[in-house]
């Protein structure tokens, strides 16, 4: 039915929810399936499409979109009876699926509302939303994110650092190891090369996610906000041809920025902890004090004519953090009183979407 959906939607240029539902949803008629499992593939065959073009409006080469794994999809007609859950399969005959207890503790919790099931060959997938209420941040926290460590300042004045020197260590393991595949086939190598890919994402999500719960714990005690540099382009940057070396981009590309990031921001919107979005721009170059432009100095530290030596990360630090400050003033401390101004109208997003004016 996917498969059908996205061949209509090719032909038809459907891009629309509602227009691939009028152009297709006759010609699932020949399937014997409830409707339900209809219009899931309608609408997943919609948010595929929307991902092919935008790859294809980038100038990515994507292959056009073709399901091969089986995958079951269905945002209605399922509940809970018995600790069992019921999918829908034949009007009046569901299929019934034992849970185990954590994932019925799980979902059992106040507030909560499953939006949907994933069914595949191996696995059973159960997303989940739950009503938060976000309160008033009384401050805010500025993270700077690094190759090898996480630096957090917040408006009182704290700093804290996260390492993430393992990380580094074990994606330098990998590559090592990698490296030293000889095997003269480009199968094999792919083969074992995504196998210890693998085994390396698995040790450094654990690790990110280790890191992103300590520090939205940690705001949301303090009641603090969270401020974080947009961080887009990066890949781009180092590229093949961009005329840095092998290595160096190999160690930048493997920055997982992205991913911590990503972990952070679902955390503490699950946690109802406020993340503001920030531009990067010159936050490890100026000084946090003034504003003024700083030189580089030994051991990761800047020297500031006026204010002298400070860490390299905490001025970043503190620099996302005046920044997210002067969107959403709360608790100003005295540093952020007299910064350098920044140029209005940089089209800063929240992360719910509304501008900030
Ligand atoms: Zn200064």
């Amino acid at each position: 039915m996917l498969n059908d959906c996205l061949r209509i939607g090719l032909a038809e240029n459907a891009t629309s929810l509602k227009f691939l539902s009028l152009k297709a949803y006759r010609q699932l008629s020949g399937y014997d399936v409830m409707s339900y499992y209809k219009l899931c593939a309608i609408s997943r065959a919609v948010g595929i499409l929307r991902n092919y073009r935008k790859a294809k409006r980038r100038g990515h080469h994507v292959a056009e979109p073709y399901a091969r794994r089986p995958q079951l999809v269905t945002c209605y007609g399922f509940k809970i009876i018995d600790g069992k859950l019921q999918v829908p399969f034949k009007p009046r005959r569901p299929i019934s699926i034992p849970l185990n207890k954590h994932t019925l503790d799980v979902l059992s919790k106040p507030n909560q509302t499953i939006r949907s099931i994933t069914l595949t060959t191996s696995m059973m997938g159960i997303a989940y939303s739950k009503e938060t209420t976000s309160t008033e941040p009384v401050g805010l926290v500025g993270i700077d994110n690094n190759l090898d460590n996480v630096t957090l300042v917040d408006s009182k004045g704290n700093v804290e650092r996260y390492s993430l020197q393992k990380a580094m260590w074990i994606k330098s393991k990998y590559r090592e190891i990698k490296s030293h595949f000889t095997r003269n086939d480009v199968r094999i190598r792919r083969r074992i090369s995504r196998k210890y890919g693998e085994k390396q994402r698995d040790r450094i999500s654990h690790l990110h996610h280790d890191v992103s719960k300590h520090i939205v714990e940690d705001a949301k005690a303090k009641r603090f906000g969270i401020v974080m540099e947009k961080l887009t382009g990066l890949r781009r940057l180092y590229r093949k041809g961009n005329g840095q070396g092998r290595f160096y981009r190999d160690r930048l590309n493997s920055w997982s920025f992205r991913e911590l990031q990503r972990q952070i921001e679902y955390k503490a919107h699950w946690e109802g902890v406020p993340v503001l979005y920030v531009p990067a721009r010159n936050t490890s170059r100026k000084c946090s004090i003034c504003g003024l432009s700083m030189k580089p100095e030994e051991n990761r530290t800047l020297k500031c004519p006026t204010h002298g030596i400070v860490d390299r990360d905490v001025n970043a630090a503190r620099n996302i953090l005046t920044r997210g400050l002067r969107f959403r003033p709360v608790a100003l401390p005295v540093e952020a009183m007299v910064t350098a101004s920044m140029p209005h109208g940089m089209g800063i997003r929240r992360v719910d979407g509304s501008e900030i004016s």
